[in-house]
């Protein structure tokens, strides 16, 4: 699982997040749900090591990893751009995710083949991502993360690239490789709907503060403020 044990942070001298809680259980997924500017990418950023924390510790599956660099943080994070090289292949492009390890080229190769396999893009292994539509490149974007066997998955707004009717089946299917793999998952939105669909748990964030957290039945029924019951677009 993931702690965030009153997590502060700031770029320059302006603090963005304010004493942030947050856990999440091993094999849950968790939606952190706010407007632009609240702090989601940060709140990620962070938990990856790409931010230091001015306060407050971060645990990964029960380690202490606040002063540990990215590189020993066994995280994987999907950006909204898919981060992808456009000079690899599909299959280069996912076991570059396994680069930093020292794993044999063919056995890259082969857990690549898998990730892609897990994800449905098997048969894309040889084009590069010029070559691909959005939901593809997104599908790759996930392998990518998935190679490594992260303890934790950390997901930037991975489906706002992708037309509407695209970004609903999407989601139906990253919901169903969460409870296949058993994924331990940070997904971030501001997408109310997609929120309430995939999480176990939503945190709702504000100005960098957590407003609430519960799950999408308790958000939507009994939300802690007039803030929540607006961005989720509860009745009443
Ligand atoms: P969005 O939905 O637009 O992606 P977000 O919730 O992910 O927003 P963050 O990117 O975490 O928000 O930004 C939180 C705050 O920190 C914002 O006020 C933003 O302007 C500021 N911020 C983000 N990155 C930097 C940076 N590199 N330097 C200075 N300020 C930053
Ligand atoms: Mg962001």
């Amino acid at each position: 699982g993931l702690v965030l044990d009153g997590v502060s942070a700031a770029y320059r001298d302006t603090t963005v997040l304010h004493e942030v809680d947050l856990s999440v259980a091993r094999g849950e997924l968790l939606v952190v749900l706010g407007p632009s500017g609240a702090g989601k990418s940060t709140v990620l950023r962070v938990v990856a090591g790409l931010e230091p924390v001015t306060a407050g510790r971060v645990r990964i599956a029960g380690r202490d990893v606040t002063e540990e660099r990215p590189g020993r943080r066994n995280v994987s994070m999907v950006f909204q751009s898919y981060a992808l090289f456009p000079h690899l292949t599909v299959v280069e492009n996912i076991a570059f995710g396994l680069e930093v390890r020292d794993i044999p080229r063919r056995l890259a190769r082969e857990r690549a083949r898998a990730a892609a396999e897990t994800v449905g893009c098997a048969g894309l292994l040889d084009r590069r991502p010029g070559q691909l539509s959005g939901g593809e490149r997104q599908r790759v974007a996930l392998a990518r993360a998935l190679v490594r066997e992260p303890d934790v998955f950390l997901l930037d707004e991975p489906l706002s690239n992708l037309d509407l009717a695209l970004r609903a089946e999407m989601r139906t299917e990253l919901r169903a490789l969460h409870d296949r793999i058993g994924a331990t998952m940070v997904h971030v939105t501001h997408d109310q709907t997609e929120a309430l669909v995939l999480a176990d748990r939503i945190a709702v964030l504000r100005d960098g503060r957590v407003e609430q957290v519960g799950t999408p039945d308790e958000i939507w029924r009994t939300p802690a403020s007039s803030f929540v019951a607006r961005f989720v677009g509860s009745p009443a």
